[in-house]
């Protein structure tokens, strides 16, 4: 299934992980900033550690680079040590990357969990961009299909239909995350298709039109426009080569794909 993507404003954001404190991260983003700036036809995201946002928010303010969290509670506040909540991102981030698969799987985030979250983000601010992906035995089981269908089920049930458009979802399959070993662009526009379809179940097909899509895993300077040009998926999340000017780079392929 592929959907009108005329409404969509292709979007890259680049995950950095635990990489770079308050002054590398200022730095770096200096140093890709005007390059970023020049591609406004693709929402460009940073996504710093917590502790660099700040530092970041510094340079890239009124740019039209936006910034996101890696994580947050859906709490708005109280007792809950080592936390940040969506209304201390708001004013700071654009966007927040929920359910990522080293959440899930080294921090033990269950799709509950995620989608509380994702509730939060709709509720306060930033706008959600929600990871989904299968492991390398669940695809090697044939299994890739049931594991997307319960992610997506169970982290993005009961949205506010009307504002369907503010969510981005991340697919991003395990085994290609960090690896060098992308999925196809077969496999990633099958998986955005499944994606749509999922939610169109639950949300109708007409709400679901305006959702973005990104594949997320070993995206490359080299590679990113072949997904780019999949007319389900909407851009990139990028993990290692983001933390590098390839990230330009990257942008300009979607921009280039999508023009
Ligand atoms: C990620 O962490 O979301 C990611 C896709 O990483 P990488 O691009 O390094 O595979």
């Amino acid at each position: 299934m592929n959907s009108p993507t005329s409404r969509r404003v292709p979007i890259v954001a680049g995950n950095w992980k635990m990489h770079y404190g308050p002054t590398e991260a200022r730095d770096f983003a200096q140093s890709i900033l005007d390059g970023l700036v020049a591609i406004p036809s693709v929402e460009r995201v940073l996504c710093p550690p917590a502790i660099s946002i700040a530092a970041v928010h510094a340079v890239t303010a009124g740019t039209g680079v936006w910034l996101g969290a890696q994580n947050m509670y859906f709490e708005e506040q109280g007792a809950f040590t080592g936390e940040i909540s969506p209304l201390m991102l708001r004013g700071l981030c654009q966007y927040v990357i929920l359910g990522h698969s080293e959440r899930r799987h080294y921090f033990g985030e269950t799709d509950a969990l995620i989608n509380r979250k994702t509730l939060a983000a709709f509720a306060h601010g930033p706008r959600p961009i929600v990871c989904v992906g299968e492991r390398l035995e669940e695809r090697d089981a044939g299994q890739t299909e049931r594991v997307l269908t319960t992610q997506v089920r169970g982290s993005l049930t009961g949205l506010p239909i009307e504002r369907l458009s503010e969510l981005v979802v991340a697919y991003e399959p395990v085994w290609a995350i960090g690896t060098g070993r992308a999925a196809s662009p077969q496999d990633a526009a099958d998986a955005a298709a499944l994606i749509r379809a999922l939610l169109a179940e639950q949300y109708g097909a007409a709400a679901v039109v305006g959702v973005r899509i990104q594949y997320g895993g070993s995206v490359t300077a080299g590679n990113a426009g072949d997904f780019a040009a999949l007319p389900d998926v909407d851009g990139a999340l990028v993990g290692g080569a983001s933390l590098k000017p390839d990230f330009i780079e990257i942008v300009r392929a979607t921009a280039r794909a999508k023009g």
